[in-house]
């Protein structure tokens, strides 16, 4: 049995939701063991519901099966949406039987007005937190406009498709055939690399802010949620909403909420946000800040907003390793996300460059998927947690270099190995591998404001108690700035800080 008792009692509150009668088409070969697993896990999901009926057909895929609707352009999984992808599948069932998707109508629009024939397939891993949002986006379009199809393919399941293909990282998108998209995204995200970017005429007669807060993660969203509970005019630009929360598997310490996922955290954020009337522009990135009469900024899209008072909140990213190959194989083998990419290196040897929290989690996770995991620290210590060193120290198909120094990602189409020195010493070793993470921690994102505004040695923004930066009505909130400790909790405390900080500004001046 595929759906057992708690898959069972996970999907069956969703049967109710069902609003017209679907239909499971099912392509899959009883002689393969993976067309006995398609056969039977479609015969367990229409015994769900009496909604749900099942048939034969001819699929444009093998071992596959499709939801479909009298009427409506379904959705094709070829393989099983299990793991990160449960949701895939309900949403799936869900839409094609005529619920309509929670997205604003303005995208229903745009997604509506695609004319040309596309269609996408998407390879995924069921452990990757990465996927679903890509394959819900794109079974969304599907289910919406006929001239769209999508596949999900498992990765898992077409091993073989996979290595031919090249894909060594998920979610990696193939549009009519040619590699489109890698990483996560959302609907939005999507649809701009699809029909280009919104004009940016709508941002040219916009009125100054009293608050325009640049940064949409957690401390982003406190920000502007503090300002516009005061009645004032407020702005949010986010290159991606959310932040680095969308990274991240599952939270535990945001205290008052045991368990979170981060994807899910991310879209509370918004939900949260949208109940005031916060200006929320996503996917627009600031590049430059100005103080004149009022504070300017700039976007890449060329618009310029006014604001009598910015919040920065523009976090961190992951820290680049700067060697030659890391860019070039970025990818193609050389990975930051252990959950998404690593059962794609499932019997290989991989390295992770970083021994830090996040680099010896990362080779603990590795180790139970990969043959043998390589850990380079370039300090002659690694720096993770006690408790993490002594559960990597169990591991027997682990080997740890401290005190060198990565020089060079190697390989032809993909990553082959990676070349090292010892620090102090000329010589270089070999290493033949399959695939490197890197995992070498976040720099703060404030190159933009280099020469602006007061940074740290380390490019953080430099804040007071309250937030303020030396620029005046200018504050900060927190992974871009010089906070010791980088957490969500704290972003948002310091979100809020800035947020009062601000308006206590405004009232004085
Ligand atoms: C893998 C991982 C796991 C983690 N796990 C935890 C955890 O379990 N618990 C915990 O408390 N913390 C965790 N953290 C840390 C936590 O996510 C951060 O401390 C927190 O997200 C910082 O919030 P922030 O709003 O300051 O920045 P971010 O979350 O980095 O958000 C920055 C925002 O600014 C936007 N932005 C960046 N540059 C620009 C620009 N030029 N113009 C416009 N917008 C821009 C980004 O798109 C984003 O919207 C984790 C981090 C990672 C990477």
């Amino acid at each position: 049995m595929i759906l057992d008792e708690t898959l069972r009692a996970q999907l069956m509150p969703y049967m109710d939701l069902l609003e017209n009668p679907i239909i499971l088409k099912v392509d899959a070969d009883l002689e393969s063991e993976n067309g006995k697993k398609i056969v039977e896990f479609t015969d367990e999901l229409a015994s769900l519901s009496e909604m749900i009926s099942k048939e034969t057909a001819k699929l444009n895929r093998k071992t596959a099966f499709s939801i479909e609707r009298e009427g409506v352009s379904g959705v094709l999984f070829s393989g099983l949406p299990l793991g990160h992808e449960l949701n895939s599948l309900v949403l799936a069932l869900v839409q094609v039987s005529g619920r309509p998707p929670r997205i604003e109508q303005e995208l229903v629009e745009r997604i509506q007005a695609i004319q040309n024939p596309l269609h996408f397939e998407t390879y995924v891993s069921l452990t990757c937190h990465n996927c679903p949002d890509v394959v819900q986006a794109l079974n969304t379009m599907s289910i919406l406009n006929p001239n769209i199809s999508h596949t999900m393919i498992e990765g898992g399941m077409f091993q073989e498709e996979v290595e031919a293909k090249g894909i060594m990282a998920v979610p990696t998108v193939f549009k009519n055939g040619e590699e489109f998209h890698n990483g996560r995204a959302s609907l939005e995200e999507l649809l701009e690399k699809i029909t280009g970017p919104e004009s940016s005429e709508a941002f040219f007669d916009k009125d100054p802010y009293d608050v325009l807060v640049v940064g949409g993660g957690p401390a982003g969203a406190s920000a502007a949620i503090y300002a516009a509970r005061k009645g004032i005019r407020t702005g949010l630009i986010a290159e991606r909403f959310g932040g680095q929360p969308l990274e991240t598997l599952g939270i535990e310490n945001l205290i008052g909420t045991p368990y979170v996922e981060g994807v899910q955290l991310g879209r509370q954020l918004e939900e949260h946000v949208k109940k005031y009337p916060v200006d929320l522009m996503n996917l627009q990135k600031a590049v430059k800040l100005e103080k004149k009469d009022l504070i300017e900024v700039s976007l890449e899209n060329g618009a310029l907003l006014k604001s009598k008072s910015v919040i920065i909140s523009t976090g961190a990213r992951w820290r680049d390793l700067g060697i030659p190959g890391e860019q070039e194989f970025k990818t193609k083998g050389v990975a930051y996300c252990p959950h998404c990419d690593g059962p794609l290196f499932a019997g290989k040897d991989v390295a992770v460059i970083g021994g830090g929290n996040s680099g010896i989690e990362a080779a603990i996770d590795l180790a139970g998927l990969v043959r043998h995991v390589t850990v380079l620290e370039f300090l002659p210590e690694l720096k993770a947690d006690k408790i993490l060193q002594e559960k990597l120290a169990t591991l027997n198909n682990v080997t740890v270099l401290t005190n060198v120094e990565t020089k060079e990602i190697l390989g032809d189409d993909k990553v082959r190995g990676l070349n090292y020195q010892v620090r102090g010493s000329k010589e270089t070793v070999h290493l033949e591998l399959a695939g490197v993470f890197v995992l070498i921690g976040l720099v703060p994102n404030t190159q933009w404001l280099e020469g602006t505004i007061d940074l740290s040695a380390r490019g953080e923004i430099l804040t007071d108690k309250v937030g303020a930066t030396n620029l005046p009505g200018v504050f900060a909130a927190g992974d871009c700035t010089d906070s010791v400790y980088k957490q969500i909790i704290i972003s948002m405390g310091t979100g809020a800080t800035a947020s009062l900080g601000a308006f206590d500004y405004l009232i004085r001046n």
